[in-house]
């Protein structure tokens, strides 16, 4: 029946109309899942009972009488998988650290209840980079995920599992996080769409946190109108998380086909410097093209302060996380490693349970954070920030979106840049200035280079999605659909 094809969008729709039980699209995925994790290596825990308990309420439950009980069909009995990141009540929710190893959630995440209640299975928890911190997945301490392309290679990070999967064909769509582009560069690797909403626009109760003013959780798919249906279910004001906006959640999809005459695209002329990689411009160029013959005009814009961009989001994002990482000290959360003294407690624990790069983060947060330094790092970082975001206001003034690359290469060998960290860091500088300004963005599918893929970004206003996903579906139609590969 080769369901595991198909788009959620359209399994939605054949479960709707009875061609399908969600059970039958749980197994199959399940089934593919067992066949091809040993090879791709995209799951931290795999639901098997569970997903297909749900499955099974849900069919009971898939008729006109009982079907009201739920929010919205849009997504009704169709599998999708969570970043172990995201909580869920009496699953395992490690963060692939091995200080959370046997940590399960104790509550939904506001996501997850959402996702519940509009009828939706939870297959398993994609693995990650530990703590989302990463760029190719190599950091995640449970294992390595490859990617479907190319299987010695990264499919980016950090949410690389959640990516790997829907590329792989494991699960049809996956919720990822996204501090610094950790759903946009896996997808632009994988050749599938992500978004990063707007900060506020998507609750982050539940969310294990990082950078608590950049995190958002977004999604992962093989189609904008698989995304625009997750985000209406997801996304919303939550008095949970008083970060949420109160601002209404358009209709998606009702917008998604409009006619893109005279959209104003703006192409920040600090993205495309002689730096960039000439097959990766090439691509862009011509998206660039085809949008342009679907009646998009396009204008040059100035992001200036894109120069400061990493090294502002590694003080900012890294002081966050030395805070928010506190917590796990073998006492409140994480595995107890020694009951000698509490000094030694603490210790061991940390240093046994964080991996290289978390520890890193640590040090550099705290270093940024403490008293000498404070003003020369954290505090000067905030004041950038605000020019970067006031670069991005303005340039949305003059234009519709900006249109930019998302990775400057394409998936990279594994092993390849591991051992060097600003390597690693100076990959982000398409997407973190994003998440300091808040805005939304999403990266969909363009081309290939030397049969990997390369995705561009679309960023929007503030609370525009409904514009990204209307431009990302306009543009899938020009580019035509993706043949994932075989396995
Ligand atoms: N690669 C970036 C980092 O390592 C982004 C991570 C993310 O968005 N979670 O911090």
């Amino acid at each position: 029946m080769s369901l595991y094809r198909k788009t959620a969008s359209e399994i939605a729709e054949m479960i709707k109309n009875k061609e399908v039980t969600s059970e039958e699209v749980t197994r199959e995925f399940l089934q593919r899942i067992d066949s091809l994790e040993d090879k791709i290596g995209v799951f931290s825990s795999i639901l098997h009972e569970k997903s297909l308990e749900s499955a099974k309420k849900y069919d009971n439950d898939n008729n006109e009488d009982k079907r009201k009980d739920y929010d919205n069909k849009l997504l009704f009995g169709v599998p999708v998988a969570l970043k172990d990141n995201i909580l869920s009540k009496g699953d395992l929710t490690t963060a692939s650290s091995q200080i959370l190893k046997n940590y399960e959630g104790v509550y939904d995440a506001t996501v997850v209840e959402r996702l519940k209640k509009a009828g939706v299975p939870i297959i398993g928890k994609a693995n990650m980079d530990e703590f989302a911190m990463g760029s190719s997945n190599e950091n995640s301490s449970i294992k390595p995920a490859s990617n479907p392309w190319a299987l010695d290679r990264v499919p980016g990070g950090s949410s690389g599992g959640s990516a790997a999967a829907v590329a792989a064909q494991m699960v049809p769509i996956a919720l990822g996080t996204d501090t610094g582009g950790s759903i946009r560069q896996p997808a632009s690797l994988t050749g599938t769409v992500g978004i990063k909403p707007t900060y506020g626009r998507v609750s982050r109760y539940g969310l294990m946190a990082f950078g608590s003013s950049l995190d958002q959780i977004g999604a992962l798919a093989k189609s904008t109108e698989d995304l625009a249906r997750i985000m209406q279910i997801i996304s919303g004001h939550d008095e949970k998380d008083p970060t949420t906006a109160e601002v209404e959640v358009p209709d998606y999809l009702k917008s998604l086909n409009n006619d893109l005459k005279g959209l104003k695209i703006g192409l920040p002329k600090e993205y495309f410097t002689e730096d960039l990689d000439k097959d990766i411009k090439e691509v862009v160029d011509k998206a660039v093209a085809q949008l342009k013959e679907l009646g998009a005009e396009v204008k040059e814009v100035s992001l200036p302060y894109t120069k400061y961009a990493i090294s502002t989001y590694y003080i900012i994002s890294s002081a966050e996380a030395a805070s928010n990482l506190s917590r796990y000290d073998g006492v409140r959360y994480g595995v107890r490693k020694s009951d000698e003294n509490i000094e030694e407690m603490y210790v061991k624990s940390r240093s046994e349970g964080f991996g290289p790069e978390v520890k890193r983060r640590i040090m550099i947060g705290n270093y940024v954070l403490s008293s000498g330094f404070y003003d020369a790092y954290y505090k000067k970082a905030s004041q950038v920030r605000r020019l970067i975001k006031e670069d991005f206001e303005k340039a949305l003034n003059e234009v519709d979106i900006i249109l930019t690359p998302v990775s400057p290469t394409t998936a990279f060998k594994k092993g390849e840049k591991v051992t060097d960290p600003v390597q690693m860091y100076l990959g982000d500088i398409f997407t973190v200035s994003i998440n300091m300004a808040g805005v939304p963005a999403i990266s969909v599918p363009a081309g290939f280079v030397n049969g990997l893929p390369v995705g561009i970004q679309l960023i929007g206003n503030y609370f525009r999605e409904d514009l990204l996903f209307n431009v990302s579906h306009k543009f899938e139609e020009a580019r035509g659909k993706i043949e994932y590969p075989e396995l």
